[in-house]
């Protein structure tokens, strides 16, 4: 079965998906800086990538159709670098707001939000839950690629524990499907340390800051250490997981309602 394109397909053939109960896959991610070497469409690239891998693999068991990405996401923290174009968090949940009800009247039911940009991540999360809450009849997963393959992709990774800005896997998988865009002419001098602890504050508060208190050159650990072999294992990896999480059956099951009749006597509203 070829991939579902959703941008490729006639109306007719959607309206087939969504009577196959198919599910809809939206990707966000980023146009953001990526230091010397990468361009800045790479989050935007790879969640592309990931979720039509994922798409593919899953759709014997799972139909599955992918939306075209939404190409720009929540990177205020990018901005002292250039090339960034950033969304404030307003905009992007009106723009999903829109994307999941347009599908939901469509007759689509399973929608995954399938992000590949760190500065998502919460907001994913919290558009699964507005728009759950706002939306009837619809389920509305947000999963972060490297995180929700985050076991597999440990283990393909030598200079840091799974995906970050600009570093090795980045650099790995642009170098696997785009090498004419990656300049790795001086890889070793874009290595800086990858430490997100200027996120934190005490013990475990949160504190924001842009990524000039972190990096000097825009790039999170040591992209000499990528290769494009190690680019098509972690993107086989990620789009395995991906894969997992769609065709999983209780990624959409129902929510339980565990509640009795009441307590204390006094019914419960339903
Ligand atoms: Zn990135």
């Amino acid at each position: 079965m070829g991939l579902h394109e959703w941008a490729n397909l006639k109306a007719h053939e959607l309206r087939a998906l969504a009577a196959d109960d198919a599910v809809v896959i939206a990707p966000v991610a980023a146009m953001e800086q990526h230091g010397p070497h990468l361009p800045v469409q790479v989050d935007s690239r790879l969640a592309t990538e990931v979720s039509h891998r994922a798409a593919n693999k899953a759709h014997d068991t799972q139909p599955t159709v992918v939306l075209p990405v939404v190409w720009a996401g929540l990177s205020e923290h990018h901005m002292p670098f250039g090339g960034t174009i950033t969304l404030d968090y307003e905009t992007l949940l009106g723009v999903f707001r829109c994307i999941v009800n347009s599908v939901q009247r469509h007759g689509f039911s399973k929608v995954l939000i399938l992000n590949g940009h760190g500065g998502n991540i919460d907001a994913c999360k919290m558009m699964a839950q507005q728009l759950s809450v706002e939306i009837s009849e619809i389920t509305v997963i947000a999963a972060t690629y490297w995180l929700e393959a985050a076991s597999r992709l440990e283990s393909l990774l030598e200079d840091q524990p799974n995906v970050m800005h600009a570093g090795e896997a980045e650099t790995s998988m642009m170098m696997h499907l785009a090498p004419d865009l990656v300049d790795d002419s001086d890889l070793p001098s874009h290595r800086t340390t990858a430490d997100l602890s200027f996120l934190l504050a005490g013990e475990a508060s949160f504190r924001w800051r842009d990524l000039a208190s972190v990096t000097s050159n825009g790039v999170l650990g040591d992209p000499s250490t990528a290769s494009g072999t190690k680019g098509e294992q972690l993107l086989e990896a990620a789009s395995d997981a991906i894969c997992d999480l769609i065709c999983d059956s209780q990624t959409w099951s129902a929510a339980p309602d565990l509640r009795g009749d009441h307590t204390a006597e006094v019914p419960f509203h339903r």
